[in-house]
């Protein structure tokens, strides 16, 4: 009965300890150098992502860099970019992927590039967000052209 007892409570000792779905799937924090800026729209966004203008684009530079915070599972649409991108990973962990090609982890220090007219999305990992600043060169051939949502199965593989 007594080792009953000492099972009993180091197994409510462990449960206690395991964390729960919540915490699971709440944001972990993750470090910004700049403010968290606008809410992207749904439209362009699954879940709760923040996207900072830090250059804006003028006819000399034809530049645009800013930051976006992914919360954790948050992610962009598929979306192509007339003279491609590149990102660097500040903080947090994420993925990104260029359609037909695995999908990549991203964690803070990493460089991701995207070719001209590639599909591709970008977002944090499902527990933990990600910093990212983007640079998108040549705007005059163009920024971005939204595509459909990133589905749950194509986010999850
Ligand atoms: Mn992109």
């Amino acid at each position: 009965m007594k080792e009953f007892v000492i099972v009993a409570a180091a197994l409510l000792m462990f449960l206690a300890c395991q964390p729960k779905e919540a915490e699971l799937t709440t944001k972990k924090e993750v470090e910004s150098i700049f403010p968290s800026g606008e809410k992207g729209s749904d439209e362009f966004f699954t879940g709760n992502a923040y996207a900072l203008s830090l250059v804006p684009s003028d006819s000399t530079l034809t530049t645009l860099v800013g930051n976006v915070y992914f919360e954790a599972g948050a992610r962009s649409h598929w979306h192509t970019h007339p003279a491609g991108q590149i990102l660097i990973i500040t903080d947090g962990i994420g993925y990104h992927q260029l359609e037909g090609q695995p999908r990549q982890e991203l964690k803070k220090g990493d460089v991701a590039t995207c070719p001209p007219n590639i599909r591709h999305w970008h977002g944090a990992s499902p527990y933990t967000g990600m910093q990212q600043l983007y640079i998108i060169p040549n705007n005059e051939k163009g920024i971005v052209e939204w595509m459909e949502p990133v589905t749950d199965e194509q986010y999850f593989r």
